[in-house]
């Protein structure tokens, strides 16, 4: 299950460069393609070099027909959206975790009493709650305890907070706790980078908190991250509320630093 984890977790990253990459040639290749044409356009232009411009153009469409195929790869893998309730699929990976989680680490489950419904892909989510929960385990060696907890939380407009997007409005929240080793403010600022680790090689990809931060980002959803060295870190991931009727939203925490997202 680890290795399957760990391989998902590397194709995906893979699909990720692959379709950046794509994207970016493909723009380089539409500037290419668009001069050459400009050129031919030139009627002085003498019978062999409008070959070669010929040449160009043929080769970069060659070169695009391969983007083209990288892109549709890489799109495999965007999101299925669906109205889903959080509490569900923390349900369906409670019993997946039940068992790759060692003895030594108590799991805890708090579910918010009603549906938290969003926009979301089922398994992208359920990914993230994976990754979140894999790296609490490992930040407790000698056990301790594992919180996963569900909430409504509302942020007001013009709240005062770090993030890029206008974060105002009602959101479903999974908060994942241990009581593990925490990390020092200059790992936390790095553990959104991917590959990076500082787990013993084999052990770690350092590409799990890119994957989370990236499927958070395109559900428009925000991480809060705290941690306390030798105590324990708490991610928040907070996903916009899908539901049509009215929430009855509760204020957020008071906002506890570091925060990234
Ligand atoms: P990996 O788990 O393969 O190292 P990640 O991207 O998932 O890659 O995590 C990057 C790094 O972030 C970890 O190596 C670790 O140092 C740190 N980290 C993530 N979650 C926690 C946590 N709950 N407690 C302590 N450190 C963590």
């Amino acid at each position: 299950l680890e290795e399957q984890l760990r391989q998902s977790q590397k194709i995906e990253a893979v699909g990720q460069l692959a379709g950046g990459i794509a994207h970016d040639f493909n723009n380089i290749l539409t500037v290419i393609m668009g001069y050459s044409n400009m050129l031919l356009l030139d009627d002085k232009l003498a019978a062999e070099h409008r070959q070669e411009i010929e040449q160009i153009i043929d080769a970069a469409e060659k070169a695009s027909r391969v983007t083209r195929g990288l892109l549709a790869f890489s799109r495999k893998q965007v999101m299925t959206p669906d109205i889903v309730n959080l509490n569900d699929i923390v349900t369906k990976v409670q019993v997946f975790l039940e068992r790759i989680i060692g003895e030594d680490v108590k799991l805890q489950f708090v579910h918010h009493e009603a549906a938290l419904n969003i926009y979301a892909d089922n398994s992208q989510i359920e990914q993230v709650l994976m990754n979140l929960a894999t790296n609490a385990r490992d930040a407790m060696p000698k056990g301790g305890l594992l919180t996963i907890e569900t909430s409504l939380q509302g942020i007001e407009p013009n709240a005062a907070n770090p993030h890029e997007i206008d974060t105002a409005g009602s959101y479903a929240c999974m908060a994942v706790s241990d009581t593990g080793d925490g990390m020092t403010k200059e790992i936390c600022d790095r553990i959104f980078d991917p590959f990076f680790t500082t787990k013993a090689t084999g052990k770690g990809t350092g590409l799990g908190m890119a994957i989370v931060h990236g499927i958070v980002k395109q559900h428009k959803g925000f991480i809060n991250v705290y941690s306390e060295l030798g105590r324990g870190t708490t991610f928040r991931i907070y996903l916009p509320i899908a539901d049509k009727a009215p929430q009855q939203a509760v204020k957020p925490a008071v906002s506890e630093p570091p925060v990234r997202g």
